[in-house]
């Protein structure tokens, strides 16, 4: 739209807005159009005589014109509104439209078809949501026992430490050298409000300490023994609890279940939970191993099956393995947590278990 306008030094702008503002003929509706040493502003009106004396004896340089000016865009509601008329059809109908945010790093998911439009995604992701301020995308799939990935960053601020809230509690931790997923807190929160005053809990594969500090936060727990085998995992676990001052209730152990079970946490505890969604099931001979003896106690068992039948699968493992093992079990609660792909989703058992007979 082409209206009044006022050209000055890049070094004058301010004070001329400041001006204008006062004079009320800044037109607040345009973008004032910016060229290498100087900035031009979009009037309201005609400035009278009076205004335009003054506005020269302040900026002897000013020049007056009528010029165009773009109108001021408002916020794109969502990524899709945002890359309106920068993807094709096709692309468009590629683009996931979902992702996870940590604090404010956005993980994204770019279809290969997509990869030379992923700056422009990028930033319609930063545009239409300002609390995002990193966004990367990832660049393997979850891998090894780890389950870390390696993920890029395509726009905005170069960080890889996110500080992520949930159930008031707060976590750092790297979110390429660590599995952390804010899609398992609804589940977090959930087992919270299972757990009983002074019970004794074990995190099995604990990650960076979600489980075991919401609970510490959210329950009358007496404690949580945390055990995880990623060094750097297990270093930020360290760091969380004491930002969340819950040291003396979550207990971290840097190491392999298998090994820190049997040294360290054999009969000790109430519940245990099994946040390993793939190979969840060798480790069940370890999750009665900590239960008490006498009272037995709950297992919270992840794992993923393939979402027709879904439970069927998980429950024969569950009854072959405390069998095997001399227990007797009650199946309490079965759920779906999340979908992981077309055909698998991943559930939850949560079962009772005591062991018949001594070992
Ligand atoms: N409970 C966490 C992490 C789950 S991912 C969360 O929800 O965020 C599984 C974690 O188990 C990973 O951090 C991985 O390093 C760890 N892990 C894998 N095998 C293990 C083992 N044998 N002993 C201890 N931790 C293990």
């Amino acid at each position: 739209m082409r209206l009044h306008a006022i050209t000055v030094r890049k070094g004058d702008a301010q004070a001329l807005r400041e001006l204008l503002g006062e004079l009320r003929l800044i037109d607040g509706k345009h973008r004032p159009a910016s060229a290498p040493f100087a900035i031009s502003f979009p009037l309201s009106r005609e400035p009278d005589m009076g205004e335009t004396l003054h506005l020269k004896k302040r900026f002897p340089k000013l020049e007056f014109s009528i010029a165009a000016f773009e109108p001021y865009l408002s916020r794109p509601k969502s990524l899709k509104d945002a890359l309106r008329g920068k993807l094709t059809e096709t692309e468009t109908k590629n683009l996931v439209t979902s992702f996870d945010t940590l604090g404010d790093i956005a993980i994204i998911e770019i279809p290969k078809e997509l990869s030379k439009k992923e700056k422009a995604i990028a930033n319609a992701l930063l545009e239409s949501n300002p609390r995002i301020k990193t966004v990367c995308k990832k660049a393997s799939a979850r891998k090894g026992k780890y389950r870390a990935q390696k993920l890029t960053i395509i726009a905005g601020k170069r960080k890889k430490i996110a500080e992520y809230r949930e159930s008031n509690c707060l976590f750092k931790f790297h979110v390429e050298k660590s599995f952390f997923s804010p899609r398992l807190g609804t589940e977090r929160l959930r087992i919270s409000k299972l757990i009983k005053k002074d019970e004794v809990v074990a995190v099995l594969f604990a990650g960076v300490g979600p489980f075991a500090i919401v609970f510490a936060k959210n329950s009358k727990m007496k404690k949580a023994y945390a055990v995880e085998l990623n060094p750097n995992a297990a270093k930020d676990m360290e760091q969380n609890i004491k930002l969340n001052k819950v040291e003396g209730r979550v207990i971290p152990f840097l190491g392999d279940v298998r090994e820190v079970v049997p040294a360290k946490l054999k009969g000790k505890c109430d519940r245990v939970v099994m946040p390993l969604p793939k190979d969840a099931h060798h480790f069940l001979e370890d999750a009665f191993m900590c239960l008490n003896p006498l009272r037995g106690g709950v297992i919270h068992f992840y794992t993923f099956v393939p979402r027709e039948n879904m439970y069927r699968e998980a429950l024969s493992t569950i009854r072959g393995a405390a069998s095997k093992h001399g227990c007797s079990i009650r199946v309490l609660r079965k759920r779906k947590v999340r979908s992981y792909s077309p055909d698998t989703v991943q559930v939850v058992v949560d079962f009772s278990a005591k062991r018949a007979k001594a070992n």
